[in-house]
């Protein structure tokens, strides 16, 4: 079995601070890690290979330091990692991170699953998978806390907010992955040794690799851009009113509540 899992360096925070001025994200003294969803996507890559025996590729797409979060993967288990690292993919929004990525996984070759996150903790779109299947024409379930495969049969049970739902579908599929689905396993010394060593197993590619025009990814080829970004005030204290019995508190509630003009 072949399996890919899309992985994202992000910053090490699920408070995304912006710079007021500028409107772009403070990264400064921000350590960046291995975003949590896409841990649960290898670790489940990585059970299948326990089990059954798989080849495991990680890929993404970022600048030259997010080989790091690769080198975590390769020391957790995986067998190869690849890099989309080039200036032209610079501003990506979703649509052309996946077609970055969509482009990656043809050079790569057959696959029977692809593995990504639900969700990155920056970007929090939860659009790149969905549009990596669309891009490649394959199933997807998302939202994954459950998989099996049988032979060619891959069965998931989707969470929803009231529940979960058991979805079905053949191979190659693509799944996002959600935290409920494994608990992610510690690097292992050999895999760090060999990792975080000279000869880490890592391709580069740039658009040139990938065989595709330079317009169909970067700022350019992003149809979405954030116009202004901000965090919202604070909320401000609520206001108690414990004073007198049940009746008058619920009195004195329905009171403001009117003045609020709520009720
Ligand atoms: C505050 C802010 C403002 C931004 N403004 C702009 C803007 O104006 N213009 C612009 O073009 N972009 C902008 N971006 C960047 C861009 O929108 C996203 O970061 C990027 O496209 C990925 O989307 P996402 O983070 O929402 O990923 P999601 O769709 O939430 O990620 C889902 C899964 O897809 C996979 N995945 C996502 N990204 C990658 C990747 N790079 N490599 C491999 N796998 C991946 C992972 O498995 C991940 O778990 C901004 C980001 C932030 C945080």
């Amino acid at each position: 079995m072949r399996i890919i899992v899309c992985v994202k360096q992000v910053p090490d925070t699920n408070e995304v601070k912006i710079d007021p001025e500028t409107g772009t994200m403070i990264r400064a003294g921000v350590p960046s890690i291995l975003n949590p969803d896409d841990k649960n996507a290898l670790e489940q890559a990585l059970l299948l290979k326990d089990e059954a025996g798989a080849h495991v590729t990680v890929l993404t797409m970022g600048p030259p330091q997010a080989a790091e979060t690769l080198k975590e993967c390769l020391a957790m288990g995986a067998d190869d990692a690849v890099l989309l690292s080039d200036r032209a993919f610079a501003g990506s929004d979703t649509w052309a991170t996946s077609n970055a990525l969509a482009a990656a996984v043809r050079k790569l070759g057959g696959f029977d699953l692809i593995l990504t996150g639900r969700q990155a903790i920056d970007g929090d779109t939860a659009q790149v998978g969905p549009q990596l299947a669309e891009r490649l024409d394959i199933a997807q379930i998302t939202y994954a806390q459950s998989l099996e495969i049988d032979a060619d049969t891959v069965r998931c049970q989707r969470l929803l907010e009231d529940g979960y739902e058991i979805v079905e579908t053949k191979t190659p599929a693509l799944i996002t992955a959600i935290k409920e689905l494994n608990r992610p396993r510690y690097m292992s010394i050999r895999g760090i040794y060999d990792a975080f060593g000279e000869n880490a197993n890592i391709k580069v590619w740039g658009v040139a690799d990938l065989g595709i025009d330079a317009s169909q990814v970067g700022l350019k080829a992003s149809p979405t851009s954030v116009n202004r970004s901000f965090s919202p005030p604070p909320k401000p204290k609520g206001k108690k009113m414990l004073d007198g019995t049940v009746d008058e508190m619920a009195g004195a509630l329905a009171a403001e509540l009117k003045r609020l003009h709520v009720i």
